[in-house]
């Protein structure tokens, strides 16, 4: 089993945490509650799923020609566009344009920068980093890692960010939320001021125009890119959509998916460099690879690069309700994390991410993209087979349990042989914190055989 497995095993035990399981579902059932009605405003809301789903799967398929229209038009309009193989290749990329000015980077709230270990990165360096997001800006005050994907510090309650506020800034632990927020903005305009350096994700990157989507609801990124001097962009080469009139369907379906909100509050295309003395003078956009292609090469897994990461799938999963965010242990997490990481990061560390589904089809259900989640779990269990990448003990109760119900003496065996087998295989590796049921004394046939009735 590797570490990243018996981290998790240890790390899973928060499911049976009390007060855990409360917040968590608390928090996600207020979403769920906004996103209902957010699929009022649609007059007919599958319809307009349909249309994203062919969108999107349109731009997968052609993927290759976008990213070099994009890049051809990207660099017309004064960016420069950069190709990253993996994590340490676009750090190494950022580093050549950051070691340049040390005067400190702003960063948005975005997975991909978190997939490429921005945070760590900075650190060694020795460069100050800022965090534009307010989710963000609390986390980092207590050094942990974003919850979830869209509502970052979804673990933390009003109380724990007061004191957190309070033990940093002294700032009273009793605050309302209001002054909280108008703390933090505060804290947020004034290190976004003092950064050279932008760093971003992109929600999408438009093949016809060569511009960087970016959609937030803070104004954050948009202060950020505006003051800043140089702006780097990160992006997957999935982001990568054939036109801005895709824009009309995919935004504000992303937002009602995300946040249960109609549009998100503040949408940005960036097309280049600032022309005058305000803004950056310099766009970089990373196009990262780093496991991408090999997604791509799977016709079903390819699927999942369709992803908007709005969080949807996320917030409505059982298993992450139950686990919370950081067992997962990458930033990919949720139903989209138990698919890409196997083949992201290696089935030898995360195989045990494709097990992190009770194929229930809620994620199906909300996915914007309509992402056929099962097929994509079940394909991956495939392939974790394939690789015998499993969990040993999990193959061997699998094969005894076939054994057994293959085998009609087996299944008539006394009740206290079951027992014992269950015992040694099942509570072993499954239900160290479970209650079997009991085992009948007699199995189905001993019990409807004749000579059994005729007893009765
Ligand atoms: S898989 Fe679908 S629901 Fe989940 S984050 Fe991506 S777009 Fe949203």
């Amino acid at each position: 089993m590797s570490d990243y497995q018996n981290q998790f095993r240890s790390d899973s035990e928060i499911a049976f945490n009390e007060e855990h399981w409360q917040k968590m579902n608390y928090n996600t059932g207020c979403y769920e509650k906004r996103f209902a009605s957010s699929r009022g405003n649609y007059r007919n809301a599958e319809l307009e799923r349909q249309r994203a789903f062919q969108l999107r799967n349109r731009s997968l398929l052609n993927m290759e020609k976008l990213l070099v229209d994009f890049e051809t038009r990207c660099k017309e309009n004064g960016g420069q566009v950069l190709w990253a193989c993996d994590a340490n290749d676009a750090l190494d990329m950022i580093w050549e344009i950051v070691g340049k000015r040390h005067h400190g980077v702003v960063r948005s709230n975005s997975t991909v920068l978190d997939e490429i270990g921005v945070d760590r990165f900075m650190k060694l360096k020795g460069v100050p980093l800022y965090h534009s997001s307010i989710g963000r800006y609390i986390l980092n005050l207590v050094g942990k890692a974003p919850y979830h994907p869209v509502f970052s510090a979804l673990n933390l309650s009003k109380e724990e960010i007061g004191l957190a506020l309070n033990e940093h800034y002294k700032l009273k632990a009793d605050s309302t939320t209001k002054q909280m927020v108008n703390f933090i903005r505060h804290q947020v305009s004034q290190e976004v001021a003092k950064a050279q350096v932008c760093l971003t994700g992109a929600n999408y990157l438009l093949a016809d125009i060569g511009g960087v989507v970016l959609s937030e609801n803070e104004g954050n990124i948009l202060r950020s890119t505006s003051t800043a001097k140089v702006h780097i962009v990160v992006a997957g080469l999935d982001k990568v959509i054939s036109s801005v009139d895709d824009l009309g369907i995919l935004l504000p379906l992303t937002s009602a998916h995300a946040t249960g909100s109609g549009l998100a509050a503040v949408n940005t295309i960036v097309t280049g460099p600032s022309s005058t003395d305000d803004g950056p003078h310099h766009l970089y956009v990373i196009l990262l690879n780093n496991g991408r292609t090999e997604l791509l090469e799977n016709e079903v897994i390819r699927q999942s690069l369709s992803c908007t990461h709005c969080g949807a799938c996320v917030s409505v999963c059982p298993i992450y309700k139950n686990i919370g965010g950081y067992t997962y242990g990458t930033p990919y997490i949720g139903p989209i994390g138990a698919v890409m990481a196997p083949l992201m990061y290696g089935f030898n560390e995360f195989a045990h991410m494709a097990s992190l589904c009770s194929l229930c089809g809620r994620c199906t259900e909300v996915c914007p993209v309509k992402i056929p989640f099962e097929d994509l779990i079940i394909e991956n269990r495939r392939l974790m087979a394939e690789r015998h990448a499993g969990d040993p003990r999990y193959d061997s109760l699998v094969r005894s349990l076939v054994s057994h119900c293959k085998s009609r003496k087996k299944m008539d065996c006394p009740q206290w042989i079951k027992k014992m087998e269950y015992k040694q295989l099942v509570v072993r590796s499954w239900f160290t914190k479970r209650t079997l049921p009991e085992m009948a004394p007699k199995s189905f046939n001993q019990l409807t055989s004749p000579k059994s009735k005729s007893q009765q």
